[in-house]
């Protein structure tokens, strides 16, 4: 269940680049375009939902996934202190409708941009 133009489904394809920082079997982690905090990674399950809501209710597999590998990664790269979040619908400032999660800190150990 991909989209062929959605720009995160081309990420997870590894059509298009992006500086991945990790991967397991349903899930993929790669540094946002443009970091708005010292650590800035997007959390995004390798197939197609629209937003969190949509993944939850329709795929447990690929959530509980995208949190381990967003969780390994907060503690691995942020000191296990981090926000972990995700806007949902346009007005609450979702711009790209491919779920993802923002995994971002003030305090990264290491990782750079
Ligand atoms: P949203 O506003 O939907 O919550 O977040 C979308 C995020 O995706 C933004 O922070 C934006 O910078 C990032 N983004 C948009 N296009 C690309 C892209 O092609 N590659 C990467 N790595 N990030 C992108
Ligand atoms: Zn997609």
């Amino acid at each position: 269940m991909t989209q062929d133009n959605c720009i995160f489904c081309k990420i997870a394809r590894k059509e298009i680049p992006a500086k991945f920082v990790g991967e397991n079997d349903l899930a993929i982690a790669f540094w946002d375009v443009s970091p708005r905090q010292p650590l800035h990674i997007l959390v995004i399950p390798k197939l197609h939902y629209a937003n969190v809501a949509e993944l939850t209710l329709n795929d447990e597999a690929s959530l509980v996934a995208l949190m381990k590998l967003g969780s390994e990664l907060a503690i691995e790269l942020a000191d296990e202190s981090f926000r972990l979040s995700f806007n949902t619908g346009e007005a609450a400032g979702q711009t790209v409708f491919h779920a993802h999660g923002h995994l971002t800190s003030l305090t990264p150990s290491g990782a750079s941009a």
